[in-house]
């Protein structure tokens, strides 16, 4: 298999301040365990190009495109946005390389490039809605790159996987009226965002935990619930919105995932795009905020994905 890494150097510069979770250093780390790992000269890196406004456009209002492009403020100063999220004075660059590499990772994967993707990017995405940004979120990198699948290159069915622990529930509301796309995750709850629970249907198997649920639980509801709807749905791409932050030592969730997890389930979502998708699989970089856990995780995750 051959698996790339997308990611860029001003995807360190967007930061919220010294005691935010949601950091540069969360790239740093990753970078640092591939190397560690021995698996960083196996994976091709690519650097990920500036989203153009178009592409943004797909899934995000005039008005939520303009919040970023048009606060950016001075060097060392920060515009809040809400109680958690801000921007500073890169926040537009990084938010435009994180939607671009979700961007360029589809197309390389659709045009036969690559097999698959990682994409090592931040702002994560999963959190903001087509009308605003939201939790430590600016633009939904999975959704605009989903758009793109659809309606720039014509795929009929695409599926997203969304393993954070937290509800992506800006994802859910952007594809609420999308026939082409299923959306499968689970999320603790209750939790953060606090988002409603929608009822299951064929397009959304989006499946509430307890905290403390461990990689048993996972485990038993991927079988359950998501392989039979990825299985019906026949799609020809996959989307994952890899967040890291169930891991058990990441304080911001209460589940007890470890890296174990994160590769079984890498592995059976590449069973599915095996027999649907040609194999195809972007994954974009969510949640994930013990820098220790994350960057094992990630390896974990990347193993599979390049079956090394
Ligand atoms: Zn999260």
């Amino acid at each position: 298999m051959s698996t790339a890494i997308y990611s860029h150097p001003d995807c360190r510069r967007h930061e919220m301040g010294d005691w935010h979770p949601e950091c540069p250093a969360r790239l740093q780390a990753i970078a640092d365990q591939l190397i560690n790992a021995h698996i960083d000269d196996l994976l091709e890196h690519r650097e990920a190009p500036l989203a153009e406004e178009a592409s943004i456009a797909r899934n995000h209002t005039a008005n939520a495109i303009a919040l970023v492009r048009d606060h950016l403020p001075a060097a060392g100063d920060y515009y809040p946005i809400d109680g958690d999220t801000s921007l500073n004075a890169h926040s537009w660059n990084s938010a435009r390389r994180a939607a671009g590499a979700a961007i360029a990772a589809t197309d390389a994967v659709i045009d036969g490039e690559i097999d698959n993707a990682f994409c090592a990017v931040r702002p994560p995405g999963h959190h903001a809605r087509p009308t605003e940004p939201m939790g430590f979120c600016l633009f939904n990198n999975v959704a605009i790159a989903v758009k793109h699948a659809l309606d720039v290159r014509g795929l009929e069915r695409v599926a997203v996987v969304d393993f954070d622990v937290h509800h992506g529930n800006g994802t859910e509301e952007a594809l609420l009226d999308e026939p082409r796309a299923l959306m499968v995750s689970f999320f603790q709850h209750p939790f953060y965002p606090y988002c409603e629970v929608l009822p299951e249907t064929p397009n959304r198997v989006n499946v509430p935990v307890p905290a403390g649920s461990k990689g048993d639980t996972v485990r038993a509801l991927v079988q359950e619930k998501w392989l039979p709807a990825l299985h019906a749905f026949k799609p020809q791409m996959i989307f994952i919105s890899a967040g890291f932050d169930a891991h058990r030592e990441d304080d911001l969730g209460g589940m007890g995932l470890v890296e174990a997890d994160y590769a079984w389930m890498t592995q059976q979502v590449m069973e599915v795009a095996r027999q649907h998708a040609q194999g195809r699989i972007v994954s974009c970089l969510e949640g994930g905020y013990n820098l220790s856990a994350l960057g094992r995780s990630v390896v974990a995750h990347v193993k599979a994905l390049a079956e090394i």
